[in-house]
């Protein structure tokens, strides 16, 4: 059996030699073979200098380097593109995900599951704004997204190769893996564990990265902030004619005019700001069908190191592909071209 690992690194220089001397020993504990596909998200430190030198050192050391950072969903779907394993593992590089855990993860793995996730039951190193907003984070989704959405259940899993074959399908732009795997109804284990704090470094997720990953998961997976606005407007419309049925009212039988000014500016801001939030939160939706409608690659491969191109078959964009495809593979190209397995065959069908 082959394990591949696929870990998402930004800036991670100060954890990786702590990775690189707790999880291979782990991956040799459990015995099968293993891959360690790593994806740098447009790193600015010397994380691709170490994992080049990981890489020269050991050919199961796999590096697949961005052209900028696209974000670690984006880095996900990179190395689930390019596992080759049987079982493939997701994990944090900054030992927030237990290497310890792979163990079980594959054993449950062996019983017949498609997807080992796993919850955190207690999270250490976390401020108490950070942990009050990740359950309401949770239970937002659950509501929101999909109700079989396991809360406390992050990115660290492992899928078997079925499920990351089904995975590869969807290129959506705005994506939320744990969504995704929810929406598919894969057959589904969960391990508890208790979280960690990073063995070193800082968090690369700021509250405003946090809120946008959160909107990202609602937005692509619920139009219920559309029909919020619909029920909203109704019931200010209902008020409005209850209001204006009341003023005639109070003019013809009891005399009195609704008093005032200020009270009319006040209803004026309030339901010019609603109207604008609608019309805005609606130009949100549009804006996220106009980043499909152009189909632009998930992500830019700068280079590689240790990778087959023709390990991927989804279109990739590459700009300095390893050599073996340019003799092996005659269309990934090394100027970006779109690399389409379709347009390969019907090319040596016509031929
Ligand atoms: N990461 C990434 N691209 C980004 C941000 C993060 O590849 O734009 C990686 C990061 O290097 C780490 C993992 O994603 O391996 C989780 O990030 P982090 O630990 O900062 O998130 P947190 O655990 O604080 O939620
Ligand atoms: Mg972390």
């Amino acid at each position: 059996m082959l394990l591949s690992v696929v870990l998402p690194v930004y800036n991670e220089q100060e954890v990786l030699p702590v990775l690189f001397q707790v999880l291979p020993k782990v991956l040799e504990k459990i015995g099968c073979d293993y891959e360690l596909i790593f994806i740098d998200d447009g790193s600015r430190d010397s994380t691709r200098n170490l994992l080049n030198t990981a890489a020269e050192s050991d050919s199961r050391v796999k590096v697949l380097g961005f052209s900028r950072n696209f974000g670690q969903q984006a880095a996900i779907t990179a190395g689930l593109d390019f596992a080759n394993g049987d079982a493939v593992v997701v994990m944090d590089a900054d030992m927030q995900d237990p290497p310890e855990l792979l163990e079980s993860m594959v054993e449950q793995f062996k019983k017949g599951f498609d997807v080992v996730s796993t919850q955190r039951i207690a999270r250490d190193g976390e401020s108490v704004f950070k942990k009050a907003t990740a359950s309401a984070f949770y239970s937002l989704m659950q509501k929101a997204v999909d109700e079989r959405l396991p809360p406390q259940c992050g990115d660290f899993r492992l899928f078997s190769r079925g499920a990351v074959q089904a995975i590869r399908k969807f290129r959506e732009q705005h994506r939320f893996m744990r969504g995704l795997v929810a929406w598919l109804g894969l057959r589904e284990t969960i391990i508890q564990f208790h979280r960690p704090a990073r063995a070193a470094g800082e968090t690369k997720y700021s509250p405003i990265k946090l809120v946008q990953l959160a909107w990202t998961a609602i937005s692509s997976f619920s139009a219920m902030p559309l029909k919020a606005c619909l029920y909203a407007g109704l019931s200010l419309t209902l008020f409005g004619v209850a209001y204006s049925l009341y003023a005639i009212y109070a003019a013809m039988f009891v005399a009195t005019t609704a008093p005032g000014w200020s009270s009319l500016v006040c209803f004026q801001l309030i339901f010019n700001g609603a109207t604008l939030t609608a019309v805005g939160l609606v130009g949100d939706y549009v804006g996220r069908i106009y980043d499909e409608s152009k189909q632009r690659p998930l992500y830019v491969l700068g280079d590689s190191v240790n990778i087959e191109a023709s390990g991927s078959n989804h279109r990739v964009v590459w700009i300095n592909p390893p050599d073996d495809s340019v003799e092996q593979n005659s269309h990934v190209y090394r100027t970006p071209q779109i690399y389409r397995p379709s347009l390969v065959t019907e090319q040596k069908r016509a031929a």
